[in-house]
Protein backbone atom coordinates (compact mmCIF):
# COMPACT_ATOMS: atom_id res chain seq x y z
CA UNK A 1 0.00 0.00 0.00
CA UNK A 2 3.01 1.95 0.37
CA UNK A 3 4.84 1.94 -3.14
CA UNK A 4 4.80 5.15 -4.05
CA UNK A 5 4.61 4.08 -8.20
CA UNK A 6 1.13 2.67 -6.98
CA UNK A 7 0.41 6.06 -5.13
CA UNK A 8 1.21 8.10 -8.17
CA UNK A 9 -1.13 5.91 -10.01
CA UNK A 10 -4.29 6.14 -7.85
CA UNK A 11 -3.67 9.63 -7.99
CA UNK A 12 -3.27 9.95 -11.64
CA UNK A 13 -6.56 7.94 -12.11
CA UNK A 14 -8.47 10.42 -9.93
CA UNK A 15 -7.04 13.13 -11.79
CA UNK A 16 -6.60 17.18 -11.27
CA UNK A 17 -10.05 18.10 -12.07
CA UNK A 18 -12.83 17.92 -10.05
CA UNK A 19 -14.66 14.86 -11.32
CA UNK A 20 -18.63 14.51 -11.68
CA UNK A 21 -20.20 11.33 -10.64
CA UNK A 22 -22.54 9.51 -13.38
CA UNK A 23 -25.96 9.49 -13.37
CA UNK A 24 -26.90 6.08 -12.27
CA UNK A 25 -24.01 4.98 -10.43
CA UNK A 26 -24.86 3.11 -7.12
CA UNK A 27 -21.60 3.99 -5.46
CA UNK A 28 -21.49 7.76 -6.40
CA UNK A 29 -20.52 10.57 -3.69
CA UNK A 30 -23.07 13.03 -3.71
CA UNK A 31 -24.10 13.83 -0.27
CA UNK A 32 -21.39 14.82 1.95
CA UNK A 33 -22.25 15.17 5.90
CA UNK A 34 -19.66 17.46 7.46
CA UNK A 35 -20.16 16.81 11.39
CA UNK A 36 -19.31 19.89 13.61
CA UNK A 37 -19.82 23.28 13.11
CA UNK A 38 -16.35 24.89 14.50
CA UNK A 39 -14.10 26.63 11.96
CA UNK A 40 -13.03 23.23 10.55
CA UNK A 41 -16.97 22.22 9.89
CA UNK A 42 -17.79 25.29 7.62
CA UNK A 43 -14.12 25.86 6.39
CA UNK A 44 -14.45 22.46 4.99
CA UNK A 45 -18.19 22.34 3.79
CA UNK A 46 -17.29 26.17 2.12
CA UNK A 47 -14.41 24.64 0.32
CA UNK A 48 -16.26 21.31 -1.20
CA UNK A 49 -19.38 23.44 -2.13
CA UNK A 50 -16.81 26.24 -4.30
CA UNK A 51 -15.02 23.30 -5.88
CA UNK A 52 -17.70 20.63 -6.52
CA UNK A 53 -20.83 22.61 -6.60
CA UNK A 54 -22.73 19.78 -7.69
CA UNK A 55 -22.31 17.78 -4.18
CA UNK A 56 -25.57 17.67 -1.44
CA UNK A 57 -22.94 18.93 1.46
CA UNK A 58 -24.84 19.02 5.34
CA UNK A 59 -23.81 20.37 8.15
CA UNK A 60 -24.91 18.90 11.55
CA UNK A 61 -23.87 20.72 13.96
CA UNK A 62 -24.62 20.14 17.86
CA UNK A 63 -26.22 23.14 19.81
CA UNK A 64 -25.17 21.38 23.67
CA UNK A 65 -21.73 20.65 22.36
CA UNK A 66 -19.76 24.23 22.14
CA UNK A 67 -17.23 25.09 19.55
CA UNK A 68 -13.64 25.32 21.07
CA UNK A 69 -13.85 29.00 20.27
CA UNK A 70 -10.55 29.87 19.60
CA UNK A 71 -7.69 29.88 17.10
CA UNK A 72 -8.07 33.65 15.89
CA UNK A 73 -4.26 33.97 14.66
CA UNK A 74 -3.64 32.32 11.26
CA UNK A 75 -0.67 32.64 8.55
CA UNK A 76 -0.36 33.98 4.77
CA UNK A 77 -1.52 31.27 3.02
CA UNK A 78 -4.73 31.33 4.85
CA UNK A 79 -5.49 34.76 3.43
CA UNK A 80 -4.92 33.37 0.04
CA UNK A 81 -7.14 30.34 1.09
CA UNK A 82 -10.03 32.31 2.23
CA UNK A 83 -10.61 34.69 -1.01
CA UNK A 84 -8.78 32.43 -3.76
CA UNK A 85 -9.96 29.57 -3.15
CA UNK A 86 -13.52 30.21 -1.03
CA UNK A 87 -14.21 33.19 -3.37
CA UNK A 88 -14.40 35.42 0.31
CA UNK A 89 -15.13 39.05 -0.75
CA UNK A 90 -12.61 41.29 1.23
CA UNK A 91 -14.95 44.06 1.75
CA UNK A 92 -17.49 41.97 3.19
CA UNK A 93 -14.94 40.19 5.52
CA UNK A 94 -14.02 43.62 7.04
CA UNK A 95 -17.09 44.61 7.48
CA UNK A 96 -18.33 41.37 8.97
CA UNK A 97 -15.23 39.99 10.75
CA UNK A 98 -13.10 43.30 11.05
CA UNK A 99 -9.88 41.27 11.00
CA UNK A 100 -6.99 42.75 12.11
CA UNK A 101 -3.19 42.54 10.41
CA UNK A 102 -0.48 39.58 11.47
CA UNK A 103 3.01 41.12 9.63
CA UNK A 104 4.68 37.86 11.96
CA UNK A 105 4.98 36.73 15.14
CA UNK A 106 7.15 38.93 18.08
CA UNK A 107 8.76 36.60 20.22
CA UNK A 108 9.62 37.46 23.55
CA UNK A 109 11.78 34.20 23.58
CA UNK A 110 15.67 33.17 24.20
CA UNK A 111 18.30 34.83 26.16
CA UNK A 112 18.13 38.51 27.63
CA UNK A 113 14.90 40.42 27.64
CA UNK A 114 14.47 41.74 24.37
CA UNK A 115 12.01 40.54 21.54
CA UNK A 116 12.65 39.03 18.40
CA UNK A 117 10.52 39.10 15.05
CA UNK A 118 9.64 36.13 12.95
CA UNK A 119 8.31 37.95 9.96
CA UNK A 120 6.37 36.85 7.21
CA UNK A 121 8.15 38.51 4.71
CA UNK A 122 11.44 36.54 5.79
CA UNK A 123 11.75 35.11 2.52
CA UNK A 124 12.28 38.93 0.50
CA UNK A 125 15.89 38.94 3.46
CA UNK A 126 15.07 42.34 2.16
CA UNK A 127 17.90 44.15 4.56
CA UNK A 128 19.78 40.94 5.65
CA UNK A 129 20.02 38.68 8.43
CA UNK A 130 23.87 38.57 8.96
CA UNK A 131 24.50 42.12 8.83
CA UNK A 132 21.46 42.71 11.78
CA UNK A 133 23.44 40.38 13.42
CA UNK A 134 26.80 42.17 12.75
CA UNK A 135 25.04 45.14 13.55
CA UNK A 136 23.17 45.29 16.73
CA UNK A 137 23.42 41.73 17.70
CA UNK A 138 19.95 40.27 17.19
CA UNK A 139 17.73 39.62 13.94
CA UNK A 140 15.24 42.45 14.12
CA UNK A 141 15.01 44.59 11.29
CA UNK A 142 16.36 42.13 9.26
CA UNK A 143 13.20 42.72 6.40
CA UNK A 144 10.99 45.48 5.54
CA UNK A 145 8.32 43.76 7.61
CA UNK A 146 10.36 43.25 10.77
CA UNK A 147 11.21 46.49 11.02
CA UNK A 148 7.43 47.36 10.61
CA UNK A 149 7.03 45.69 13.60
CA UNK A 150 9.73 46.75 15.79
CA UNK A 151 8.03 49.97 15.18
CA UNK A 152 4.01 49.07 15.62
CA UNK A 153 3.27 50.34 12.03
CA UNK A 154 2.10 48.40 8.86
CA UNK A 155 2.92 49.61 5.56
CA UNK A 156 0.23 52.00 4.16
CA UNK A 157 0.57 55.55 3.55
CA UNK A 158 -1.50 58.72 3.37
CA UNK A 159 -0.06 60.63 -0.03
CA UNK A 160 -2.24 63.52 -0.46
CA UNK A 161 -5.80 62.84 -0.25
CA UNK A 162 -5.97 58.83 -1.02
CA UNK A 163 -3.69 56.31 1.07
CA UNK A 164 -1.16 54.38 -0.51
CA UNK A 165 -0.35 50.77 0.22
CA UNK A 166 2.40 48.15 0.20
CA UNK A 167 1.24 45.74 1.75
CA UNK A 168 1.02 43.64 -1.47
CA UNK A 169 4.62 43.65 -1.00
CA UNK A 170 4.79 42.25 2.31
CA UNK A 171 3.29 39.06 3.20
CA UNK A 172 0.77 39.35 6.00
CA UNK A 173 -2.02 37.30 8.44
CA UNK A 174 -5.04 37.82 9.69
CA UNK A 175 -6.11 37.99 12.88
CA UNK A 176 -9.84 36.88 13.13
CA UNK A 177 -12.38 37.04 15.79
CA UNK A 178 -13.22 33.24 16.08
CA UNK A 179 -17.52 33.72 17.23
CA UNK A 180 -17.28 36.33 14.93
CA UNK A 181 -15.57 34.15 11.76
CA UNK A 182 -17.92 31.41 12.87
CA UNK A 183 -20.93 33.49 12.73
CA UNK A 184 -19.88 35.17 9.20
CA UNK A 185 -19.40 31.49 8.05
CA UNK A 186 -22.45 30.15 9.12
CA UNK A 187 -24.12 32.79 7.08
CA UNK A 188 -21.90 32.28 4.43
CA UNK A 189 -22.63 28.65 4.39
CA UNK A 190 -26.49 29.10 4.09
CA UNK A 191 -25.76 31.53 1.09
CA UNK A 192 -24.03 28.89 -0.31
CA UNK A 193 -26.67 25.92 -0.17
CA UNK A 194 -25.40 24.25 2.62
CA UNK A 195 -28.33 22.37 4.43
CA UNK A 196 -27.75 23.13 7.96
CA UNK A 197 -29.23 20.49 10.98
CA UNK A 198 -29.05 20.95 14.42
CA UNK A 199 -28.24 17.96 15.80
CA UNK A 200 -26.13 15.86 18.48
CA UNK A 201 -24.76 12.45 16.61
CA UNK A 202 -25.06 9.91 19.78
CA UNK A 203 -24.65 6.83 17.39
CA UNK A 204 -22.56 5.78 14.39
CA UNK A 205 -23.53 2.38 12.72
CA UNK A 206 -20.58 1.21 10.89
CA UNK A 207 -21.06 -1.50 7.96
CA UNK A 208 -17.77 -2.97 8.73
CA UNK A 209 -14.20 -2.11 10.47
CA UNK A 210 -14.14 1.55 8.02
CA UNK A 211 -17.25 1.81 6.63
CA UNK A 212 -19.90 4.04 8.45
CA UNK A 213 -23.39 3.15 6.56
CA UNK A 214 -25.61 6.16 8.91
CA UNK A 215 -25.35 8.37 11.89
CA UNK A 216 -28.38 8.71 14.63
CA UNK A 217 -29.09 11.47 16.31
CA UNK A 218 -30.33 12.35 20.01
CA UNK A 219 -33.75 12.85 18.96
CA UNK A 220 -33.68 9.41 16.75
CA UNK A 221 -33.40 10.20 13.22
CA UNK A 222 -31.12 8.38 11.24
CA UNK A 223 -29.00 10.62 8.65
CA UNK A 224 -27.10 8.82 5.76
CA UNK A 225 -24.34 10.14 3.82
CA UNK A 226 -21.86 8.79 1.00
CA UNK A 227 -19.17 10.82 2.73
CA UNK A 228 -18.73 11.93 6.03
CA UNK A 229 -16.15 14.02 7.52
CA UNK A 230 -15.52 14.09 11.16
CA UNK A 231 -15.29 18.17 12.30
CA UNK A 232 -16.21 16.45 15.60
CA UNK A 233 -13.33 18.67 17.76
CA UNK A 234 -11.16 17.05 19.83
CA UNK A 235 -14.39 14.67 20.64
CA UNK A 236 -13.21 12.85 17.19
CA UNK A 237 -16.69 11.32 17.45
CA UNK A 238 -15.97 9.48 14.12
CA UNK A 239 -12.33 9.19 13.07
CA UNK A 240 -11.48 8.46 16.68
CA UNK A 241 -14.24 7.03 18.79
CA UNK A 242 -16.44 5.29 16.31
CA UNK A 243 -13.09 3.77 13.43
CA UNK A 244 -11.11 3.23 16.68
CA UNK A 245 -8.26 4.55 14.74
CA UNK A 246 -5.14 4.52 16.68
CA UNK A 247 -3.89 7.87 18.07
CA UNK A 248 -0.35 9.21 18.14
CA UNK A 249 0.57 11.72 20.60
CA UNK A 250 3.32 14.21 20.26
CA UNK A 251 3.67 14.72 24.25
CA UNK A 252 7.20 14.14 24.17
CA UNK A 253 8.43 17.24 22.69
CA UNK A 254 5.21 19.51 23.55
CA UNK A 255 4.43 19.11 26.96
CA UNK A 256 1.71 22.05 27.24
CA UNK A 257 -2.28 20.89 27.35
CA UNK A 258 -4.37 23.21 28.50
CA UNK A 259 -5.14 27.41 28.11
CA UNK A 260 -6.43 29.96 29.74
CA UNK A 261 -7.99 33.02 27.94
CA UNK A 262 -9.89 35.82 28.25
CA UNK A 263 -9.84 39.75 26.94
CA UNK A 264 -7.82 42.85 28.12
CA UNK A 265 -8.38 46.54 26.83
CA UNK A 266 -5.74 48.02 24.01
CA UNK A 267 -6.70 51.45 24.31
CA UNK A 268 -7.40 51.64 20.41
CA UNK A 269 -3.41 49.92 20.01
CA UNK A 270 -3.51 47.86 17.78
CA UNK A 271 -0.16 46.03 17.41
CA UNK A 272 0.78 44.28 13.51
CA UNK A 273 1.36 40.95 14.97
CA UNK A 274 0.93 38.08 17.29
CA UNK A 275 2.78 38.03 20.51
CA UNK A 276 4.41 35.66 22.21
CA UNK A 277 5.58 36.12 25.07
CA UNK A 278 7.52 33.23 27.78
CA UNK A 279 5.80 32.78 31.25
CA UNK A 280 6.66 30.32 34.20
CA UNK A 281 5.38 27.20 32.61
CA UNK A 282 4.86 27.85 28.82
CA UNK A 283 3.86 31.22 27.01
CA UNK A 284 0.92 33.54 26.40
CA UNK A 285 0.03 34.97 23.17
CA UNK A 286 -1.82 38.25 22.36
CA UNK A 287 -3.70 38.83 19.55
CA UNK A 288 -5.02 42.28 18.82
CA UNK A 289 -8.96 42.41 17.57
CA UNK A 290 -10.32 45.80 16.56
CA UNK A 291 -11.75 46.43 20.17
CA UNK A 292 -9.16 45.07 22.43
CA UNK A 293 -6.35 42.65 22.84
CA UNK A 294 -6.95 38.61 23.25
CA UNK A 295 -4.54 36.82 25.65
CA UNK A 296 -3.90 33.17 26.63
CA UNK A 297 -1.39 31.22 28.54
CA UNK A 298 -0.31 28.19 27.43
CA UNK A 299 0.79 25.72 29.94
CA UNK A 300 1.27 22.39 31.52
CA UNK A 301 -1.09 21.04 34.05
CA UNK A 302 1.79 18.23 34.94
CA UNK A 303 3.53 21.95 36.55
CA UNK A 304 1.22 24.07 37.92
CA UNK A 305 -2.81 24.12 38.79
CA UNK A 306 -5.16 25.70 36.75
CA UNK A 307 -5.89 28.35 39.58
CA UNK A 308 -1.97 29.55 39.68
CA UNK A 309 -2.13 29.75 36.09
CA UNK A 310 -4.92 32.13 35.79
CA UNK A 311 -2.86 34.13 38.46
CA UNK A 312 -0.28 34.31 36.41
CA UNK A 313 -2.03 35.41 33.92
CA UNK A 314 -4.34 38.00 35.71
CA UNK A 315 -0.73 39.64 37.60
CA UNK A 316 1.15 39.74 34.57
CA UNK A 317 -1.25 41.44 32.26
CA UNK A 318 -3.85 43.31 35.09
CA UNK A 319 -7.24 44.23 33.85
CA UNK A 320 -8.08 40.21 31.96
CA UNK A 321 -11.51 39.73 31.63
CA UNK A 322 -13.52 36.70 31.85
CA UNK A 323 -10.52 34.21 32.00
CA UNK A 324 -11.81 30.73 30.45
CA UNK A 325 -10.02 27.33 30.44
CA UNK A 326 -9.63 25.53 27.27
CA UNK A 327 -8.09 22.05 27.31
CA UNK A 328 -6.24 19.81 24.65
CA UNK A 329 -3.79 17.71 23.42
CA UNK A 330 -0.72 17.61 20.86
CA UNK A 331 -0.94 14.89 18.70
CA UNK A 332 -2.77 13.03 15.27
CA UNK A 333 -4.45 10.21 14.73
CA UNK A 334 -2.37 8.01 12.36
CA UNK A 335 -4.59 8.25 9.36
CA UNK A 336 -7.67 10.97 8.25
CA UNK A 337 -8.83 9.30 5.76
CA UNK A 338 -10.64 5.93 6.67
CA UNK A 339 -13.41 3.74 4.01
CA UNK A 340 -16.16 6.96 3.86
CA UNK A 341 -14.80 8.93 6.62
CA UNK A 342 -12.16 11.97 6.64
CA UNK A 343 -10.76 13.40 9.62
CA UNK A 344 -10.72 17.41 9.78
CA UNK A 345 -9.63 20.00 12.00
CA UNK A 346 -9.27 19.17 16.01
CA UNK A 347 -10.69 15.84 14.97
CA UNK A 348 -7.92 14.48 13.68
CA UNK A 349 -4.65 16.45 14.15
CA UNK A 350 -3.68 19.56 16.64
CA UNK A 351 -0.83 20.90 17.77
CA UNK A 352 -0.46 23.80 20.04
CA UNK A 353 -1.10 27.24 19.02
CA UNK A 354 2.84 28.55 19.23
CA UNK A 355 3.07 29.08 15.70
CA UNK A 356 -1.13 29.71 14.74
CA UNK A 357 -0.81 26.08 12.78
CA UNK A 358 -4.87 25.11 13.39
CA UNK A 359 -6.36 27.22 10.94
CA UNK A 360 -3.98 26.72 8.05
CA UNK A 361 -3.91 23.08 8.34
CA UNK A 362 -7.56 22.95 8.49
CA UNK A 363 -7.39 24.38 5.08
CA UNK A 364 -4.35 21.74 3.76
CA UNK A 365 -6.43 18.91 4.89
CA UNK A 366 -9.56 20.78 3.45
CA UNK A 367 -7.80 21.81 -0.43
CA UNK A 368 -6.60 17.92 -0.01
CA UNK A 369 -10.32 16.12 0.22
CA UNK A 370 -11.00 18.55 -2.53
CA UNK A 371 -8.66 17.63 -4.61
CA UNK A 372 -8.25 14.12 -3.70
CA UNK A 373 -12.24 12.72 -3.93
CA UNK A 374 -13.09 10.51 -6.43
CA UNK A 375 -16.64 10.75 -7.90
CA UNK A 376 -17.67 7.57 -6.61
CA UNK A 377 -16.08 4.73 -4.77
CA UNK A 378 -15.95 2.68 -7.31
CA UNK A 379 -13.14 4.96 -8.72
CA UNK A 380 -9.40 4.49 -7.18
CA UNK A 381 -9.57 6.26 -4.25
CA UNK A 382 -5.45 7.66 -3.14
CA UNK A 383 -6.39 7.26 0.65
CA UNK A 384 -2.40 6.04 1.27
CA UNK A 385 -0.69 9.59 -0.10
CA UNK A 386 -3.36 11.12 1.39
CA UNK A 387 -2.96 9.57 5.20
CA UNK A 388 0.97 9.94 4.07
CA UNK A 389 0.87 13.46 3.01
CA UNK A 390 -1.19 15.20 5.83
CA UNK A 391 0.71 12.92 8.14
CA UNK A 392 4.10 14.63 7.44
CA UNK A 393 2.72 17.76 7.34
CA UNK A 394 1.92 17.38 11.40
CA UNK A 395 4.36 15.78 12.23
CA UNK A 396 7.05 18.45 10.46
CA UNK A 397 4.51 20.95 12.50
CA UNK A 398 5.59 18.90 15.55
CA UNK A 399 9.32 18.98 15.06
CA UNK A 400 9.24 23.09 14.23
CA UNK A 401 7.59 23.59 17.38
CA UNK A 402 10.09 21.65 19.11
CA UNK A 403 13.12 23.54 18.53
CA UNK A 404 10.78 26.68 20.19
CA UNK A 405 11.19 24.86 23.89
CA UNK A 406 14.36 23.26 23.47
CA UNK A 407 16.48 26.28 23.10
CA UNK A 408 14.46 29.01 24.77
CA UNK A 409 16.67 30.29 27.86
CA UNK A 410 14.97 33.22 28.90
CA UNK A 411 13.67 31.26 31.79
CA UNK A 412 15.07 29.17 34.49
CA UNK A 413 11.63 28.08 36.13
CA UNK A 414 11.29 24.04 36.61
CA UNK A 415 9.27 24.08 33.55
CA UNK A 416 11.62 25.67 31.14
CA UNK A 417 14.25 23.75 32.61
CA UNK A 418 13.00 20.54 31.76
CA UNK A 419 12.06 21.79 28.52
CA UNK A 420 15.84 22.68 27.48
CA UNK A 421 16.67 19.11 28.81
CA UNK A 422 13.84 16.76 27.63
CA UNK A 423 11.97 17.96 24.49
CA UNK A 424 12.39 15.56 21.79
CA UNK A 425 13.29 16.89 18.95
CA UNK A 426 14.88 14.03 16.79
CA UNK A 427 12.78 14.91 13.85
CA UNK A 428 14.95 18.16 13.49
CA UNK A 429 18.21 16.78 14.58
CA UNK A 430 20.01 16.36 11.26
CA UNK A 431 18.61 19.88 10.19
CA UNK A 432 19.84 21.24 13.56
CA UNK A 433 23.19 19.71 13.02
CA UNK A 434 23.29 21.50 9.49
CA UNK A 435 22.54 24.89 10.83
CA UNK A 436 25.67 24.31 13.65
CA UNK A 437 27.71 24.47 11.01
CA UNK A 438 27.09 27.74 9.19
CA UNK A 439 23.96 29.92 9.19
CA UNK A 440 21.70 31.30 7.76
CA UNK A 441 21.01 28.06 6.39
CA UNK A 442 18.85 29.95 3.38
CA UNK A 443 22.43 31.52 2.29
CA UNK A 444 23.93 27.89 2.69
CA UNK A 445 24.84 26.89 -1.17
CA UNK A 446 22.35 25.46 -3.07
CA UNK A 447 23.26 21.35 -2.55
CA UNK A 448 23.28 22.03 1.44
CA UNK A 449 19.93 23.76 1.15
CA UNK A 450 18.40 20.86 -0.64
CA UNK A 451 19.50 18.91 1.70
CA UNK A 452 18.13 20.76 4.78
CA UNK A 453 14.78 21.09 2.71
CA UNK A 454 14.57 17.21 2.49
CA UNK A 455 15.85 16.16 5.86
CA UNK A 456 13.17 18.51 7.87
CA UNK A 457 10.81 19.54 5.76
CA UNK A 458 8.70 22.54 7.05
CA UNK A 459 5.56 25.08 6.37
CA UNK A 460 7.97 28.11 7.24
CA UNK A 461 11.11 27.36 5.04
CA UNK A 462 14.83 27.48 6.17
CA UNK A 463 13.88 31.48 6.36
CA UNK A 464 11.73 30.58 8.89
CA UNK A 465 13.64 28.21 10.70
CA UNK A 466 16.79 31.04 10.56
CA UNK A 467 14.64 33.11 12.24
CA UNK A 468 13.57 30.79 15.04
CA UNK A 469 17.27 29.24 15.70
CA UNK A 470 19.01 33.25 15.06
CA UNK A 471 16.21 34.98 16.53
CA UNK A 472 16.89 32.29 20.11
CA UNK A 473 20.61 33.00 19.27
CA UNK A 474 21.32 29.47 19.19
CA UNK A 475 25.35 28.33 18.58
CA UNK A 476 26.11 28.67 14.92
CA UNK A 477 29.22 29.45 12.95
CA UNK A 478 27.58 32.66 11.06
CA UNK A 479 28.59 32.81 7.66
CA UNK A 480 30.19 36.03 6.11
CA UNK A 481 28.46 39.31 5.55
CA UNK A 482 29.76 39.28 1.63
CA UNK A 483 29.38 42.62 1.33
CA UNK A 484 30.32 46.43 2.99
CA UNK A 485 28.78 46.82 6.55
CA UNK A 486 28.10 50.17 5.31
CA UNK A 487 25.93 48.79 2.59
CA UNK A 488 23.80 47.13 5.06
CA UNK A 489 23.48 50.32 7.01
CA UNK A 490 22.53 51.72 4.08
CA UNK A 491 19.56 49.54 3.26
CA UNK A 492 18.91 49.35 7.38
CA UNK A 493 18.00 53.11 6.81
CA UNK A 494 16.18 53.28 4.03
CA UNK A 495 13.59 50.35 5.56
CA UNK A 496 13.34 52.64 8.33
CA UNK A 497 12.69 55.43 6.51
CA UNK A 498 9.31 53.58 4.92
CA UNK A 499 8.57 52.81 8.62
CA UNK A 500 8.96 56.27 10.01
CA UNK A 501 5.91 57.45 7.52
CA UNK A 502 3.91 54.55 7.77
CA UNK A 503 0.59 54.39 9.75
CA UNK A 504 -0.18 53.39 13.08
CA UNK A 505 -1.97 49.72 12.14
CA UNK A 506 -5.63 50.86 13.19
CA UNK A 507 -5.56 54.04 11.10
CA UNK A 508 -3.94 51.76 8.58
CA UNK A 509 -6.87 49.22 8.75
CA UNK A 510 -9.12 52.14 8.61
CA UNK A 511 -7.66 53.40 5.28
CA UNK A 512 -8.74 49.91 3.70
CA UNK A 513 -12.06 49.74 5.19
CA UNK A 514 -13.01 53.09 3.32
CA UNK A 515 -10.95 52.53 0.45
CA UNK A 516 -12.10 48.91 -1.40
CA UNK A 517 -9.97 49.74 -3.44
CA UNK A 518 -6.73 49.01 -1.76
CA UNK A 519 -7.96 45.21 -1.17
CA UNK A 520 -8.42 45.41 -4.76
CA UNK A 521 -5.05 45.94 -5.63
CA UNK A 522 -3.76 43.78 -2.76
CA UNK A 523 -6.22 40.35 -4.77
CA UNK A 524 -5.63 41.28 -7.76
CA UNK A 525 -2.72 42.54 -9.00
CA UNK A 526 -0.11 40.33 -10.90
CA UNK A 527 2.90 41.52 -8.75
CA UNK A 528 1.03 40.89 -5.57
CA UNK A 529 1.97 38.63 -3.13
CA UNK A 530 -1.49 37.65 -2.71
CA UNK A 531 -2.39 37.89 -6.50
CA UNK A 532 -4.21 35.77 -8.29
CA UNK A 533 -1.14 33.90 -10.03
CA UNK A 534 0.59 33.21 -6.96
CA UNK A 535 -2.60 31.77 -6.04
CA UNK A 536 -3.13 29.64 -8.85
CA UNK A 537 0.73 28.42 -8.65
CA UNK A 538 -0.48 27.14 -5.02
CA UNK A 539 -3.37 25.25 -5.86
CA UNK A 540 -5.33 27.92 -4.28
CA UNK A 541 -7.85 29.04 -7.09
P1 LIG B 1 -14.55 22.76 17.41
O1 LIG B 1 -14.49 24.22 17.35
O2 LIG B 1 -14.39 22.12 18.76
O3 LIG B 1 -15.93 22.33 16.79
C1 LIG B 1 -16.46 21.05 16.98
C2 LIG B 1 -17.90 21.02 16.46
O4 LIG B 1 -18.35 19.69 16.46
C3 LIG B 1 -18.89 21.82 17.28
O5 LIG B 1 -19.78 22.50 16.42
C4 LIG B 1 -19.69 20.75 18.03
O6 LIG B 1 -21.01 21.15 18.29
C5 LIG B 1 -19.63 19.65 17.02
N1 LIG B 1 -19.79 18.32 17.61
C6 LIG B 1 -18.98 17.67 18.47
N2 LIG B 1 -19.47 16.47 18.77
C7 LIG B 1 -20.63 16.35 18.08
C8 LIG B 1 -21.61 15.35 17.98
N3 LIG B 1 -21.52 14.19 18.66
N4 LIG B 1 -22.68 15.59 17.20
C9 LIG B 1 -22.80 16.75 16.50
N5 LIG B 1 -21.90 17.71 16.55
C10 LIG B 1 -20.83 17.52 17.34
N6 LIG B 1 -5.60 27.82 15.39
C11 LIG B 1 -5.09 28.84 14.67
O7 LIG B 1 -5.00 28.74 13.44
N7 LIG B 1 -4.65 29.97 15.28
C12 LIG B 1 -4.68 30.11 16.62
O8 LIG B 1 -4.31 31.18 17.13
C13 LIG B 1 -5.16 29.04 17.41
N8 LIG B 1 -5.19 29.12 18.75
C14 LIG B 1 -5.64 28.06 19.47
C15 LIG B 1 -5.54 28.08 20.88
C16 LIG B 1 -5.93 26.98 21.61
C17 LIG B 1 -5.79 26.98 23.12
C18 LIG B 1 -6.45 25.83 20.96
C19 LIG B 1 -6.91 24.63 21.74
C20 LIG B 1 -6.56 25.81 19.59
C21 LIG B 1 -6.12 26.90 18.84
N9 LIG B 1 -6.17 26.87 17.44
C22 LIG B 1 -5.64 27.89 16.73
C23 LIG B 1 -6.78 25.74 16.74
C24 LIG B 1 -8.21 26.09 16.39
O9 LIG B 1 -8.93 26.49 17.50
C25 LIG B 1 -8.89 24.92 15.79
O10 LIG B 1 -8.05 24.37 14.83
C26 LIG B 1 -10.18 25.31 15.12
O11 LIG B 1 -10.96 26.13 15.93
C27 LIG B 1 -10.94 24.11 14.67
O12 LIG B 1 -11.76 23.59 15.64
P2 LIG B 1 -12.74 22.44 15.17
O13 LIG B 1 -13.70 23.01 14.21
O14 LIG B 1 -11.91 21.27 14.74
O15 LIG B 1 -13.45 22.01 16.51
Amino acid sequence: ATDPMALLGALAAVGSDHARPVDGDPRAIRRVGVIGGGTAGYLTALALKAKRPWLDVTLVESTSIPIIGVGEATVSYFTLFLHHYLGIDAAELYARVRPTWKLGIKFDWGPGSDAFMGPFDWSADSVGLVGAIKSHGNINGSTLGSAMMVADRAPVYQVGQDPVSLMKYLPFAYHLDNARLVGYLTELAERRGIHHVEATIDDVVLSDDEWVDHVRTGDGRDLSFDLYVDCTGFRSRLLGQALKTPYRSFGSSLFTDRAVTGNIEHGGDIVPYTQATTMNAGWCWRIPTREDDHRGYVYSSAVISDDEAEHELTTRFPGIKNPRLVKFRSGRYEKAWRGNVVGIGNSYGFVEPLESTGLLMIATEALTLVSTLPASWSDPQPRDAVNMGLAQHWDAIRWLLSIHYKFNTRLDTPFWKECRQLTDVSGFQPLLDIYAGGAPLSRRNAVVQDLANRVAPSFFGLYGIDCLLLGQQVPTRLLDLGEPLERWQARSRAADSLVARALPTRQALEAFDAFPELNRQLLQDADSWAGPQIAERMGLR
